[in-house]
């Protein structure tokens, strides 16, 4: 009797990387024709406070790809020891900059700045991370809006791979307000079942189990392991976590125990090459709706 073993199959990989590529070709062309259009270049504004060195390489990478695209790029790297309100002063600028079309502040910010504040502080149509109460508000009510960046570039790679996701079960683990809870919207209105877990629900893996989709961002290196997934499924791991290897390079792992995952899951997102180089992509998608929404065109829709 012939039969494969649970370890021969493996799942096919979703190439983040490869399907970033191919919207930063298709923005780079509508940029180009927003030009045309409206003699506007749309211009991105991100704002770093503190030295953190995770940070820096994000916001410079952020820099690096708006250039690419053909957009304008405004840095504004500021001291740990900027007060709220300078920070604030700043924004406020920045929103009345007819140049500037997102504004993008990277966080964590130091503490003893409120990041809620300053968030809220970004008018709603510069809003390019899609964190604020008005766009937050505009999707938990199903009202078009600028979309958090790692959310829709989840959606848009589930999108490219599954088609149509009504009725799945999708399970989202991680609830925070930047991933796992708008995610958790985006995929109700895919018509996908959601179920949300976090650090305090029990019994997690009777749940990941029963996932059609699991997305998982919690930053635990190696929490969701092979006997978590339902034969099959889709894995999308949002996680990041720097390991210093022995050598003493830093390596970048996500949520899922991989090398267990990939024997069990349909299709699953690699870390690196998943959904980190999609958020860079659905950032500068979001810069050029903001710069859409300023010349008067309607919003998109979720
Ligand atoms: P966060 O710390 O704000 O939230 C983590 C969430 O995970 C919380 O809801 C918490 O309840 C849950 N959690 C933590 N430990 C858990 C456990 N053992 N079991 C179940 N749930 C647990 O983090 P965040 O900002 O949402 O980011 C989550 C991860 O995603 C991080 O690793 C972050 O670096 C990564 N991230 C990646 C990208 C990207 O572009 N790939 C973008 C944003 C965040």
């Amino acid at each position: 009797m012939t039969h494969s073993s649970p370890s021969s199959h493996k799942a096919s990989l979703i190439d983040g990387k490869a399907y970033a590529a191919s919207l930063y070709t298709r923005i780079r062309e509508d940029i180009i024709s927003f030009h045309e259009q409206y003699g506007i270049t749309p211009g991105l504004a991100v704002v770093l406070v503190g030295n953190d060195p995770a940070s820096e390489i994000y916001v410079r990478n952020k820099a690096l790809q708006t250039h690419h695209v053909g957009m304008r790029s405004f840095m504004h790297m500021l001291p740990e020891t900027t007060s709220e309100s300078e920070l604030l002063t700043l924004i406020k600028q920045l929103n009345a900059d007819p140049a500037v079309h997102g504004i993008l502040v990277q966080l964590p910010l130091p503490s003893g700045i409120e990041a809620h504040r300053v968030i809220n502080t970004i008018l709603p149509q510069k809003d390019v991370d899609g964190l604020g109460e008005v766009n937050i508000g505009r999707l938990a009510s199903n009202r078009p809006g600028i979309i958090p960046c790692t959310p829709l570039g989840c959606v848009l790679l589930l999108r490219d791979q599954l088609g149509d996701m009504k009725g799945q079960h999708a399970v989202v683990i991680g609830c925070s307000h930047l991933v796992g809870k708008p995610l958790a919207l985006l995929l109700l209105a895919e018509g996908c079942t959601v179920s949300i877990a976090h650090i305090h629900t029990r019994d997690i893996k009777v749940l990941t189990q029963q996932a059609d989709i699991l997305i998982t961002a919690t930053g635990c290196h190696g929490l969701v392991r092979g006997d978590w997934i339902k034969p099959g499924a889709t894995v999308i791991d949002v996680g990041i976590t720097r390991l210093q290897t022995e050598e003493g390079k830093s390596r970048i792992v996500g949520d899922v125990f991989f090398d267990e995952a990939v024997h069990v899951a349909g299709r699953i997102t690699p870390v690196p090459g998943g959904i980190g180089p999609m958020t860079i992509a659905c950032l500068l998608e979001n810069t050029l709706t903001a710069a859409r929404i300023q010349v008067g065109k309607s919003l998109p829709c979720v």
